[in-house]
């Protein structure tokens, strides 16, 4: 029978302050505000994964806050104020990313975003009109610009895309590598003292004594007195009273394309759709909205049905008269729920969660991370 050792349970496995369950972008962020406001807490992140695997390293890597339908929905359905609150969260959570790290660290091109919108949508030309200027007015007080969303229609013949009747512009949207930021968020925290615990998964906890005992797959367990989950879609593993679901994306990636003729990120649908430039390569993904059912999973493959979909639109409407093949596909794992709010809470006494991202969590992370931190801050006062 495998044994711990006595140097093991004394160092990597000993008793912690504060432990995460979850190394994606919002465990990260937890980690890096804890240990600012409090250098002396012991911290560490424990992953099920060899490397962060769920969304945080499978993701398109908008640097992005809403696109105008989106926004538009999320406000019909939640109300303007909270649709602004998320909004809010997302700017200044991407303010921070770029405040924390430099900009070739973390691979992040200032190219802009689009909105396509294509004349099978239907979408009446006042009616769009109206919502941009409601939106432009809105946002205002966050972003500090008298604008965030131009229409560009004059720019439709350079980028070549089929059936395109309008282009709306976000010039405040950006891209980044999101591997290179998971590294580069995983080394700050190591610098700062942080201990990386991989391959461990937490398959339940209980309290003992005053302490939060966690039992994993392995031959041991750990023990902290405080507890966070940051484990996104897989949150209803640990918390099964929570609202959150998995919601599968997929993505591709094309051979590189001489003499692509746009850069940027760009939305499509309510943003079930999106895509961008990755050098000269398309990496594309979305579709979720065809086959909800069947994206309800944990299960990190690719089905035949959403990428025959997807290489359907890029054919379509983004490059319909270039040749390419697809070099890449894979998955990721979003936490979604009936409200795009994320939950940000305390559980029970010393058990706290960070989780329900959806599609923008690069974003929202790190104003959730900084404000699960101070709650769990305010608790040890
Ligand atoms: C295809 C796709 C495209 C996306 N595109 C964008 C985009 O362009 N821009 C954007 O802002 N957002 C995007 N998102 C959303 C964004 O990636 C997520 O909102 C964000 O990464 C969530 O971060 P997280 O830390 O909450 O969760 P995750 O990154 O999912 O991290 C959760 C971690 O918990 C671990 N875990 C789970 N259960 C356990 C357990 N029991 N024990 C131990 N470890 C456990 C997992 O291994 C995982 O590493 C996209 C998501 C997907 C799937």
């Amino acid at each position: 029978m495998f044994q711990v050792s006595i140097w093991e349970k004394e160092s990597f496995y000993s008793h912690k302050d504060v432990i995460i369950v979850g190394s994606g972008f919002v465990g990260l962020w937890s980690a890096y505000y804890l240990k600012k406001s409090h250098p002396k807490l012991s911290v560490a992140i424990v992953d099920r994964g060899i490397i962060p695997t769920g969304a945080s390293t499978r993701n398109a890597g908008f640097a992005c806050f809403g696109s105008v339908t989106e926004l538009i929905a999320d406000t019909l359905k939640s109300g303007e104020d909270q649709m602004l609150e998320i909004v809010e969260m997302r700017y200044k959570g991407l303010k921070k990313i770029r405040k924390t790290f430099k900009d070739r660290e973390i691979g992040y091109e200032d190219f802009g975003g689009y909105e396509l919108i294509t004349e099978d949508q239907e979408l009446d030309f006042n009616t769009m009109r109206s919502n941009i200027d409601y939106l432009n007015h809105s946002l205002k007080k966050i972003v500090k610009k008298e604008k965030s969303f131009y229409l560009s229609d004059e720019r439709i013949a350079e980028f070549g895309f089929a059936n395109l009747q309008h282009l709306i512009e976000n010039r405040l949207e950006g891209q980044l590598h999101s591997g290179k930021l998971c590294e580069a968020l995983l080394k700050l925290v190591v610098s700062m003292g942080v201990t990386i615990l991989n391959s461990i998964e937490i398959k339940s906890f209980e309290k003992i004594n005053g302490r939060i005992e966690l039992q994993t797959n392995q031959h041991f367990n750990l023990s902290t007195n405080q507890l966070l989950i940051c484990t996104n879609a897989f949150a209803k593993q640990l918390l099964p009273e929570l609202d959150v679901e998995p919601a599968r994306g997929q993505v591709l990636v094309t051979s590189e394309i001489p003499n692509l003729p746009w850069k940027g990120t760009f939305h499509y649908d309510e943003g079930f759709y999106y895509f961008r430039n990755l050098g000269n390569r398309i990496l594309l993904g979305g579709a979720r909205n065809k086959a909800f059912e069947q994206e309800h999973t944990y299960e990190l493959s690719t089905s035949d049905n959403i990428q025959n979909e997807l290489e359907h639109f890029l054919h379509e409407k983004i490059l319909p008269a270039t040749a390419f093949t697809i070099e890449h596909r894979w998955s990721g794992i979003m936490g979604v729920g009936t409200e795009k709010m994320p939950i940000v809470k305390e559980i029970s006494d010393g058990v706290f969660c960070a989780v329900r991202m959806g599609g923008m969590g690069v974003a929202l992370a790190p104003v959730i991370g900084e404000h699960v931190s101070r709650i769990m801050c305010s608790e040890k006062k």
